[in-house]
């Protein structure tokens, strides 16, 4: 039985039900009823189940494993599942569930990130510890970027502290460079790590401050904020692309001693801050495919690198399935299990 691609309804849905049908796979796609529409737009999408609630996606597992449906996560399992959600999931899925954890606990994240050697913004326990500014306050959970904060100074951090009354938050440097994000891929079947794609995210209204002239800037005092509203193509200085693909190896092979011995597999994202000096800083890692791979459905000038079609993100996930389906090795990237210390 050839595996059923499955996935949820948002985020990058349409990439990876496309992808399916570019590699022969069947697809399926559970939606909230209401946001099924668009899904019945596009002849790629063969079968679209709409649910009334998030929750009810438990009650379709039992159907979708007796199908050999594979599930493939995006950015809307776990902010609209749940974390727990995914790791009990009893349909397999496209990725390594114990990865979950690290990539959803910030402390965890940082240690895997720093024992992969990567650079990293320095973290202060708190407002006292500070020692270069400014500094960015991220409260965790908070999605997208809506809710963070910039402070240049003791007096504003304490202030901007005061008002976010005791909620969860990390008090991080705030890089001053461009925003890069790097889409990689994982490939168990190949043995080798590809850079799919980059982009860079486009947020609101950080992208736009640049526009106001400083005199403007000094008079209204805008609060920057980073509400993503989309992604933009970016391609890197050759020179740096081996640096890149570095950092994205060490973050594999740190993943095999910290996680466990299978480590990160599949598509997964470094998001960096390049700084005057060329430096990449990383600000935090998906494990998954991001919503800035769906610039390149058609491919893109590091897909093309590897492969003589358009490769996405979304077909590529469905090519490594064909190729180990075809091996008889889908349980070398498939994940059955639930995560056994779920709780
Ligand atoms: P949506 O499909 O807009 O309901 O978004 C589902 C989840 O994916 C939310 O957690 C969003 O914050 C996240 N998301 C959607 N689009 C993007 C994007 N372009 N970049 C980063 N995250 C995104
Ligand atoms: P995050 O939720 O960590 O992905 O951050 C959301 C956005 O905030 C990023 O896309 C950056 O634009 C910005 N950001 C986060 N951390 C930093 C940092 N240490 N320095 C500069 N910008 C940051």
């Amino acid at each position: 039985m050839k595996p059923l691609v499955t996935t949820l309804g948002s985020h990058s849905a349409l990439q990876i039900l496309k992808g399916a049908r570019d590699e022969g796979l069947p697809n399926a796609v559970v939606v909230l009823a209401g946001r099924d529409a668009l899904y019945r737009r596009y002849p790629f999408v063969d079968e679209v189940i709409p649910i009334a609630r998030y929750a009810d996606f438990a009650a379709l597992e039992p159907e979708l494993v007796a199908r050999g449906a594979v599930v493939v996560p995006h950015g809307s399992f776990v902010a609209y599942l749940g974390q727990e959600a995914n790791e009990r999931m009893a349909v397999g899925t496209f990725g390594n569930k114990a990865v979950l954890r690290w990539e959803g606990d910030r402390a965890l994240q940082r240690r895997w990130l720093a024992a992969a050697g990567l650079p990293l913004p320095e973290e202060y326990p708190d407002a006292g510890a500070v020692d270069a500014w400014p500094v960015i306050v991220k409260r965790h959970g908070a999605a997208g970027g809506a809710g963070y904060f910039l402070a240049g100074s003791r007096a504003s951090l304490e202030r901007g502290l005061a008002a976010l009354g005791g909620a969860p938050h990390t008090i991080q440097r705030y890089v001053v460079g461009v925003t890069l994000y790097v889409h990689y891929f994982q490939s168990v079947v190949r043995d080798r790590l590809e850079i799919l794609g980059m982009d860079r995210r486009y947020e609101t209204n950080a992208d736009a401050l640049g526009r106001l002239p400083h005199a403007a800037q000094a008079e209204l005092g805008p609060e920057p904020s980073f509400v993503v509203v989309g992604n933009a193509p970016l391609v890197l200085r050759e020179s740096m692309l081996e640096e890149a693909y570095r950092m994205g190896e060490a973050v594999v092979a740190a993943s095999r001693s910290l996680v466990d011995a299978r480590g990160l597999w599949g598509p997964f994202c470094l998001e960096t801050i390049i700084t005057p000096d060329l430096g990449f800083h990383v600000i935090e890692i998906s494990c998954r495919i991001v919503a800035g791979t769906n610039l390149f459905v058609e491919g893109s000038p590091y897909s093309a690198l590897f492969f003589d079609e358009p490769m996405s993100t979304g077909r590529r996930i469905a090519r490594e399935l064909v190729e180990a389906h075809g091996a008889g090795r889908l349980d070398a990237v498939v994940d059955r299990a639930a995560v056994a210390e779920a709780s």
